[in-house]
């Protein structure tokens, strides 16, 4: 991997993802760009049946144009009672535009009509994060991906973290991840799991 060049560009234009990673790569001596340092860019299809499909096709599409290394994340939740769904349509699981509160009342919804309406926890469900670092010059990939387990509750609780986190019950801590301080979710979270073996690859590769 020609990361020896020092600059890797993340495939995202959300400041707050991106202030998250430029930490982390900073900390491995790696210097980060965002989508938003370029211009005409190719359009990216996410239309991957997986997490770890579309992370990899986030960096392959911009890699390709770019001639740099590129690193792509994508995530969601699978709930066993849905037969994995919302899964690679998360964030769009209510509509094109939905918010966090659309999404989880949706959730909740599709639940009632395949759950016991008088049970607490409504179903065994992941929080999945895919993680893919693509260099199409040098033809080389890495990819990483990690599952957090827990149960999504009957109604909503605490108001930390984003998207599903008031629904997402860890019973291990006795609370939902909306409930967990910052600190407290970046020790547990998928995200954070992934990222950990992602550098620890990287800096086997480095070594
Ligand atoms: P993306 O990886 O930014 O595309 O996230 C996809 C969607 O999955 C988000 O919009 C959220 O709805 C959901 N999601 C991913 N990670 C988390 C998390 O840590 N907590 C809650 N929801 C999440």
């Amino acid at each position: 991997m020609r990361l020896q060049s020092n600059l890797v560009v993340i495939a995202t234009r959300n400041q707050g993802k991106m202030k998250e990673f430029a930490k982390l790569f900073g900390q491995n001596g790696i210097r980060v760009r965002s989508l938003d340092d370029y211009s005409d860019l190719p359009p990216i299809v996410e239309d991957g049946a997986t997490f770890a499909e579309n992370a990899k096709i986030k960096a392959q599409t911009i890699s390709a144009h770019l001639h740099v290394p590129v690193f792509a994340d994508d995530s969601g939740l699978c709930v066993e009672a849905l037969g994995g769904g919302p899964g690679v349509y998360s964030a769009r699981y209510a509509g094109e535009h939905a918010t966090d509160e659309q999404n989880n009342e949706k959730l909740l919804r599709e639940l009632e009509k395949v759950t016991d309406p008088t049970a607490v926890l409504l179903s065994p469900a992941t929080f999945v994060c895919a993680l893919a670092l693509v260099d199409t010059a040098a033809h080389e990939t890495i990819e990483t991906e990690a599952a957090c387990s827990g149960f999504i509750l009957n109604e909503p609780r605490g108001s930390g973290g984003f998207g599903y986190d008031p629904l997402f019950y860890i019973p291990s801590i006795g609370k939902t991840m909306a409930e967990l301080k910052a600190d407290e979710k970046n020790e547990i979270s998928h995200r954070a799991m992934a990222l950990r073996q992602f550098f620890a690859l990287i800096s086997e590769e480095r070594d």
